[in-house]
């Protein structure tokens, strides 16, 4: 594996196979686990090379502690990497890709996409993500990208920035790897305590309880009961949401002649966790 610090070192690298090979770019904050690895694997599988980058973003992070909290153990994940034959790592630190400062940060027009769920609970979080996905993407310049549906509305905002960037870079959304319990797999399950990363598996639970009464009651009903569920177990829960999946459009009711979507985002512990499904 060749570990990269500087963006032009990388760019200058990747230069020798945009013509004649294809690259794929995982782009992450680090912490990794199997999630990440799926999608590494993935795209070293269908690309020619695989670029991978660790870069925990400071200007995406609303609350400073969640960003001093987040977990950062590089060596760890070189060890990760170099165990799942990762071709190239980008690991820049915050200068490198800050070089004028934090505040100085380029607008993206992403409409009604950065103001609903995720958007409304972290003001300016996905205005912060595009900037810097944008930016990798310019010293990656890859052929495909590769993004959870973990994170499904980000899928959903990055789609829009590679419109609005005329990119030709195509965008490929990867199914969510859970633990056994069905708990989504996430960096920041490692802030959980061991109780706590038990209980966590209530929100996978919750999303399949809501689905499978579709068919009984209505939307705002089990909705209801959900967060009941949630609040009686501890949770504070941000949304639970049903929308159209390829737009985001949010839903009042079920209707199985759509392809929606169902997501939600509570804390425990004060660790903010999220997940959706396909409904
Ligand atoms: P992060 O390091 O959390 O920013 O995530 C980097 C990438 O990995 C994003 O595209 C995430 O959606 C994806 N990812 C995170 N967790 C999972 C998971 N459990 N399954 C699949 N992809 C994931």
């Amino acid at each position: 594996m060749i570990i990269f610090k500087k963006r032009t070192d990388l760019t200058a690298y990747l230069k020798q196979f945009s013509a004649s090979k294809s690259i794929g770019f995982v782009p992450t904050m680090g912490a990794l686990h199997n999630g990440h690895a799926s999608l590494i694997e993935r795209a070293t599988f269908e690309n020619d090379v695989c670029v991978c980058s660790i870069f925990v973003n400071p200007t995406q992070f609303n609350d400073p502690t969640d960003y001093n909290k987040y977990p950062q153990i590089l060596d760890a994940d070189i060890e990760f990497l170099t165990h799942h034959r990762l071709d190239i790592l980008f690991a820049p630190s915050v200068d490198e890709m800050y070089p004028f400062g934090l505040l100085q940060m380029d607008r993206y027009n992403l409409a009604e996409l950065e103001n609903k769920m995720e958007g409304k609970f972290r003001p300016g979080h996905f205005q912060a993500v595009c900037h810097i996905v944008h930016q990798l993407l310019l010293s990656v310049n890859p052929h495909n990208l590769y993004m959870g549906e973990k994170d499904f509305q980000q899928i959903a905002v990055i789609r829009k920035l590679l419109q609005l960037t005329n990119s030709t870079t195509k965008l490929i959304p990867c199914p969510t790897l859970r633990e056994e319990s069905g708990l989504a797999m996430s960096s920041r399950n490692k802030r959980l305590s061991v109780s706590a990363r038990k209980k966590a598996k209530l929100l996978y639970e919750i999303l399949m309880l809501i689905k499978e009464n579709q068919d009984r009651d209505s939307f705002k009903k089990v909705r209801q009961k959900a967060m009941d569920i949630l609040a009686d177990a501890g949770f504070y829960t941000e949304y639970i949401t049903l929308c159209i999946a390829d737009t985001l459009e949010e839903e009042e009711e079920f209707n199985s002649n759509k392809k929606q979507r169902l997501l939600l985002a509570a804390q425990l512990e004060g660790v903010r966790l999220i997940d959706n499904i396909a409904i």
